[in-house]
């Protein structure tokens, strides 16, 4: 029998749980897209972006996912030729590095392994190397889907200026805008892409592009980009068309809009501290599991754990039948595990993921937690006594 009534629980790392409000912002009939309020609608979000990004620069808005976004930063930065260092902290860097290769780019891994947070010190190593000054740019994310690592773009700016590099600082934040402390100007990031489905709450197919003056400056030359990914008019549109490059995305910019209204009505520095109450309060449990079974948190050093997501290893368990118990039975989706698919992990049976960004509450969260130790329960998998008590006790701290 299933128990799963009511609404499901997404807890998984994108796309996130949507708003009423942002649900609801969609139904709508067709807008009017060469006038009337779809205009100012569109210029309120680039201007409310930039507060959630930290940023006084560019904006731009694409028809697209994170990995388009991803092809977008690269198709404006770089010419085939140019060479970039990735800091590989997981998956998604290696997805960013293979957009760049197969657009030209000759770029360098720089790895950290799967459970850790990037060393700024090995990338001013690795740049102070670098004396004809190659690299055009540092790329990394900052929260690695796969891994649930954590890089601290502040050290990883001021790295590349301790070695004395003029390269650029890109950043990928789609699985961490709008979840994890981040502020694009002050910590010398100058290029930063992010997508709409994560802790931004709404339906995929908008994603963003932040860009400084010195990005703009070193990028490939204009006429060489490619026509829809250039950067140019959408930052500065002449005519309301040229924020996207053809037809608006209509519905999509009201759900941002809706999703927008909550998160100015919260503040970033509420919306962070949220965030790390919830992180903390699963940690929490996880270790509490983990004193009676074979779960632990991927990431040992709290300072390098993503605010969004947490990857959680169990050597010897079927987390694909807890993964299946819990979406078929209970309601709630875990995240799959990503770039685990190997031999020591089970081909990744020993690895699931905890998505916590957005539209969270303590209900879910610890709602999430308790039934997540039902389906250890039911599906044989050892755990230690007191991970409830551990999460709602931080919960209660931070209330
Ligand atoms: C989700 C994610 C992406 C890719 O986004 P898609 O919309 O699935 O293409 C890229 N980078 C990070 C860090 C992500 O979490």
């Amino acid at each position: 029998m299933t128990l799963s009534y009511g609404r499901d629980l997404f807890l998984t790392p994108g796309p996130s749980v949507m708003p009423d409000s942002v649900l609801a912002a969609m139904m709508r009939p067709a807008p009017n897209i060469y006038g009337g309020p779809l205009v100012d609608v569109t210029a309120s979000i680039v201007a409310d972006l930039k507060t959630v990004a930290g940023t006084a620069h560019q904006a731009t808005i694409y028809i697209a996912n994170g990995h388009g976004i991803w092809e977008a930063a690269v198709a404006n930065v770089f010419a085939p030729g140019d060479a970039a260092l990735m800091l590989d902290t997981g998956n998604f860097a290696k997805g960013w590095a293979d957009v760049a290769r197969r657009l030209g780019v000759k770029v360098t891994l720089l790895p950290f392994g799967t459970d850790k947070a990037a060393d700024p010190a090995v990338l001013q190593q690795a740049l102070a190397a670098d004396t004809g000054h190659h690299y055009k740019a540092v790329m990394c994310t900052q929260t690695d889907t796969s891994t649930s690592a954590s890089n601290n773009i502040a050290a990883i700016r001021a790295a590349i200026n301790a070695a004395n590099h003029p390269a650029l600082l890109m950043v990928d934040c789609v699985a961490s805008l709008g979840c994890e402390h981040f502020e694009m100007d002050a910590w010398g990031v100058d290029v930063m892409v992010t997508a709409c489905q994560k802790g931004l709450m709404c339906p995929p197919g908008l994603a963003y592009m932040f860009f400084n003056d010195k990005a703009a400056r070193v990028a490939r030359p204009q006429a060489e980009r490619s026509p829809y990914w250039d950067w140019t008019a959408r930052a500065n549109p002449q005519r309301f068309y040229e924020y996207f490059f053809g037809t608006a995305p209509t519905h999509l910019l009201y759900a941002q809009r809706a999703a927008l209204d909550l998160i100015m009505a919260e503040g970033m520095p509420a919306i962070w501290a949220r965030h790390h109450v919830f992180a903390s309060a699963i940690w929490a449990a996880v270790q509490a599991w983990g004193t009676g079974g074979p779960l632990r948190l991927n990431i040992a050093d709290p300072a390098q754990r993503s605010r969004a997501v947490t990857t959680v290893m169990a050597p010897g368990a079927d987390c694909n039948a807890l993964r299946n118990w819990l979406s078929d039975k209970a309601g709630v989706t875990l995240g799959v595990p990503l770039g685990f698919d190997l031999p020591e992990y089970a081909q990744g049976a020993n690895v699931f993921r905890i998505g916590h960004m957005g539209h969270l509450n303590p209900p879910m969260v610890l709602g999430g937690l308790a039934t997540l130790q039902a389906g250890l329960t039911a599906c044989g998998i050892p755990f230690g006594a007191g991970a409830l008590d551990a999460a709602s006790a931080i919960i209660a701290q931070a209330g």
